[in-house]
């Protein structure tokens, strides 16, 4: 019998998911000429010339095969040794410690890991707009809890409580956050290390952006007592580090689970690239005074502008850590994207409409502080000019 000519080869689940919004809008704003971008989240500054001459230097050595597949087990002990110096968090490097492919694949790697079919996972919005759909590409089911731009995006954890079920199995949480830029604070950790305790629920910690926050008191939810066991903790090199093409990452998680993630990591990726590997080793034995300078330099840099969007009329929040200032734009009776893109049409600026970080986004608009000075400076006039007219 001939078989029925299929539409598409595509999977439904693939040809369900919902493009990027970040990439829809950039794709308006590319082939104009003039435009101010404070639409991508990644660092300005070049990495450091020593990880690079690091990298350079493992190519003329030849060293250009695979590595294990948890990554060097130099670098892996760097990676414990990084973790226990800043976040007081101790892992096994042959054991409990897997190189990646970007915090990306960490994240993917974590939640492949862990659901079976029809596992929810609640991810707290406004979040960081892969996290849905690769919980739907692992088979399980994203349930989303709000935060509100009242309180600066704090985590309530009555919330989340409310939205647990018998399926409940992971959460997931991103601090310092993108898009907001909030930081969990060590009591709203300590609630949160109470529920998942209670519920046996694993906590996947995004600490992305744990290098660059701008005040005391930063924690991560690993250091928190008895969360260890019940952590996958999702790092990388991309932001505090500014080696987001170099697409390095790593996750830190109790033993069994870090192992899962292996299983899957030496089938689909076999190991994370050598050469990048040489670098991040380099970063992390020798980086920490750029590391420093750049978080400075950003620290000036959301001073400046946050103080400046809240001066001409954008309600904004002080964010503690990452380079994203999330403001309200609620006031102006637009949508987010009506305000995203009338900006960028009218007045050449590119910020990211805050519905696309989800429900609680809409209302606010994303821009990356990551930009000069004299960038921040001109996008602030033309926000200005722009608010002036409506
Ligand atoms: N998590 C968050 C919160 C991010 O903002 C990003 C990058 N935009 C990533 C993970 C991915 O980082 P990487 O480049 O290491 O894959």
């Amino acid at each position: 019998m001939k078989p029925q000519t299929r539409n598409t080869y595509v999977s439904k689940t693939v040809a369900a998911l919902k493009p990027s919004g970040i990439r829809r809008f950039f794709d308006l704003a590319s082939g104009m000429e003039g435009v101010i971008s404070l639409g991508v989240g990644e660092p300005d500054f070049v990495t450091s010339w020593s990880v690079r001459e690091a990298s350079i230097l493992s190519l003329e050595q030849g060293y250009t095969s695979y590595t294990p597949n948890a990554g060097l087990l130099e670098l892996r002990q760097e990676i414990a040794a990084y973790l226990r110096r800043k976040f007081h968090v101790d892992y096994r490097p042959e054991t409990e410690i897997l190189v990646t492919v970007g915090a990306s694949q960490a994240i993917d790697l974590a939640l492949r890991a862990i659901l079976d079919p029809g596992d929810e996972v609640i991810v707290v919005e406004p979040s960081f707009v892969a996290y849905e759909p690769l919980v739907v590409l692992a088979g399980g089911t994203p349930v989303a809890v709000q935060t509100t731009g009242a309180d600066g995006f704090q985590l309530h954890v009555a919330q989340l409580e409310q939205a647990l079920t018998a399926r409940t199995k992971a959460i997931i949480i991103c601090s310092p956050n993108n898009p907001t830029g909030t930081v969990l604070r060590p009591a709203e950790l300590e609630a949160l290390a109470r529920l998942a305790k209670e519920h046996d629920l694993l906590v996947i910690a995004d600490e992305i952006y744990a290098e660059l926050t701008y005040d005391d008191g930063y924690m991560s939810m690993a250091a928190v007592s008895g969360m260890r066991e019940r952590t996958i903790l999702i790092s990388g090199f991309s932001k505090g580090f500014a080696m987001t093409g170099w697409r390095l990452g790593f996750a830190a998680a109790p033993e069994d689970i870090l192992q899962a993630m292996l299983k899957i990591h030496q089938y689909a990726i076999m190991c994370a690239p050598t050469m990048a590997q040489y670098g991040a080793l380099e970063a992390l034995r020798s980086g920490e005074r750029d590391v420093a300078e750049m978080r400075s330099s950003y620290r000036r840099r959301r001073n400046y502008f946050v103080s400046s969007l809240n001066e001409i009329g954008l309600p904004c929040h002080m964010p503690g850590g990452a380079f994203y200032a999330f403001p309200s734009i609620r006031h102006t009776g637009m949508t987010s994207e009506q305000f995203a893109e009338r900006l960028l049409i009218e007045e050449k600026v590119a910020v990211v409409p805050g519905s696309v970080f989800g429900q609680s986004g809409e209302g606010h608009i994303r821009c990356s502080y990551a930009s000069s000075l004299e960038q921040l400076q001109e996008a602030v006039k033309r926000i200005k000019r722009f608010l002036a007219r409506l």
